[in-house]
């Protein structure tokens, strides 16, 4: 099965997940039901069975999602079909499918970033260039204000006598900055 390497663990993606399963379990079944869909918080029910001839040996995965965010495009329209993508991982997880390395699924990581993407104002407040969670952090924390890189140049550290945009400080905040976000 063909793995994604994030920081150094192996993850397998839920399509991945998939055709393992229809590959070792010819006669196997994945099913999903929505138990609740409510002010936008939506929870799907994932169940898996190996063999549809022993229906009773089945294994169960949950997702919950909620569509925080209305300025977002991918949660208002998809938050849905990523709840069932979860849960059909998870569920895979319990029999053993792509769980090497613990049961969240590269699918999972990417929800995870992109709800921490989605809460961050991640624009350069000058030139309202895009930039990515890390760097508005580390700005942030630096000039009390979301800047690119070009920017931060220009811009004076607030009570910071030394010199800025060394590597080393970027790597360390961007470091320190996907710490928290776990
Ligand atoms: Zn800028």
């Amino acid at each position: 099965m063909k793995s994604i390497n994030i920081k150094g663990k192996e993850y397998y993606e839920v399509h991945q997940r998939i055709l393992e399963f229809h590959k070792l379990y010819k006669n196997g079944c994945i099913k999903t039901k929505i138990l609740s869909n409510e002010d936008g918080v939506v929870l799907i029910k994932a169940t898996v069975i190996p063999d549809m001839s022993n229906p009773e040996r089945c294994f169960y995965g949950h997702a919950s999602e909620w569509q925080e965010d209305t300025k977002s495009l991918v949660n208002a329209t998809s938050h849905i079909e990523n709840c069932e993508t979860s849960a059909v991982g998870r569920a895979l997880g319990m029999l053993g499918i792509g769980i090497d390395t613990g049961f969240a699924s590269k699918d999972e990581i990417d929800i995870a970033n992109r709800k921490q993407t989605m809460n961050s104002g991640l624009q350069c407040s000058k030139c309202k260039k895009k930039i990515s969670f890390p760097i508005s952090k580390y700005s942030k924390e630096r000039y009390g204000k979301p800047l690119c890189m070009k920017c931060q140049k220009d811009e004076k550290p607030k009570g910071a006598p030394t010199e800025i945009s060394k590597k080393e400080d970027v790597d360390n905040a961007v470091e320190q900055a996907s710490k928290e976000v776990k």
